[in-house]
Formats: C-alpha cells, structure tokens, sequence
C-alpha cells in the first residue's frame, strides 16, 4: 500500500511525505479508505501505531475551507494529548492554506479561547470538559460539525466523561460521520458505538 492509492488530496500527500511518511501504517491503510468512504469507524489502536493521521489525514481532507463554520470536532482525555493532536493536524494540514486548527482544554484562559473561536475555526480539538462548558456558554455550537473522533475513548471513560461525552454528541446533527478510537474495547465503548455510530465498520490492528 502507498499514500498515493488513497483518494488523497495533492497538498495532504505532499504534507505526508514531508513529514517522513513512506507508506501507512496498517491502522492508516484500513481506517482512511473507509473514512473517505463516509463510514463510521470503530478502530482498536494503541498509541504509537499512527492513529492520529488515520483519522486525522480523512479529516482534513473532509473540510470545505470556503466554510469558516465548525466542521470537525476531536474528543480527546487529556490537555496532552489535545495538544499532541493539534501539533500533528497542523503538520499535516501544513499546505492545506485556510483550515483554522484549536486545541481547547481545561486550564487554559477560557476569555482567550472564546476569542480565538470568534476568529472562525472548523477543527476543534477539545476535552470533553471544556467543550461542554463553551456549549454551556454559548461560545461553541454543534449544528454544523459534519465528523466527530473520540480519541482514547477507552480512557475518556476511565476518566468520568460519559455523560459529557453523550451530552456533546447528542448536540452534533445526526447526519454526522462518528469515528472512535480506542485501545481496549470494553463493554461501555460498545454501548457508545451502537448508540451514537451508524452501521460502523470495526477496525483492528
Ligand atoms: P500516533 O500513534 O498517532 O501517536 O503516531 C506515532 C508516531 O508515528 C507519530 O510521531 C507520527 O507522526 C508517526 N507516524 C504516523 N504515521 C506514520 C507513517 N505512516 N509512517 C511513519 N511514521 C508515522
């Protein structure tokens, strides 16, 4: 398998081949065929198997930079791992002139982030925490996210996020792409898939 026999975006192929990419990783070779698809996708991954560019690479590719609207929303447990994400999408999206890229998490200048917001951004990376308290404010609307990824939602879990999880995709349209991430797949991740996925295509490595 090779970067080119996906249906990939000339400026997303070049970005991966800066970034040292020669060929995917078997999670990437699976996961973005069937994300460009517009399949859900359940995806057993541990971290270090190149699951961030899985499903980060078919969702940059997913985003209409004509729209300045919220288009792409990743959940992720940690303020670290929010950051780490957002490094990788920036580097990937590097010639992809136009998509707005934010990390929001717990602990960082809300008033800051809010700005920021106001700024028009299509690719939230958040935890869960803070994502409900902007919804709470009124600073950041669902009615236009078009994909949503949980990241480590086996850890999401461990970490008390549920009902904010839920809460968060009971506010994203139904006619949403719903991607999930996990290392183990546990009874309650099985429960979210089957609620909030549509027909979703497990993926294991
Ligand atoms: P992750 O599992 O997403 O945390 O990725 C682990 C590391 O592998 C990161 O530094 C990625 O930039 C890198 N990586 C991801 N995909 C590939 C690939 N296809 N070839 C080489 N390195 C990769």
């Amino acid at each position: 398998k090779t970067f080119e026999e996906f249906d990939l975006d000339p400026k997303l192929l070049r970005a991966v081949a800066e970034m040292g990419f020669e060929q995917p990783s078997p999670i990437q070779a699976k996961a973005i065929p069937a994300i460009i698809e517009g399949r859900d996708i359940v995806g057993q991954a541990q971290t270090g198997t190149g699951k961030t560019a899985a499903f980060g690479i078919p969702l940059l590719q997913s985003i209409d930079t004509k729209e300045r609207q919220l288009q792409a929303l990743v959940l992720s447990p940690t303020r670290e791992l929010a950051i780490q994400i957002a490094e990788e999408f920036r580097k990937l999206g590097k010639f992809s002139h136009g998509i707005k890229i934010l990390p929001i998490y717990g602990g960082q200048d809300i008033t800051k982030q809010i700005r920021s917001l106001k700024g028009g951004v299509q690719v939230i990376i958040g935890t869960p925490g803070r994502v409900m308290d902007h919804m709470r404010r009124k600073t950041l609307k669902m009615d236009t996210v078009k994909m949503v990824v949980l990241d480590e939602a086996d850890e999401m879990l461990n970490m008390g996020f549920r009902d904010d999880i839920e809460t968060i995709l009971t506010a994203i349209p139904e006619e949403r792409q719903t991607i999930l991430f996990s290392a183990t797949m546990p009874k309650p991740i099985m429960e979210i898939a089957k609620a909030y996925q549509k027909d979703s295509e497990i993926i294991k490595v």
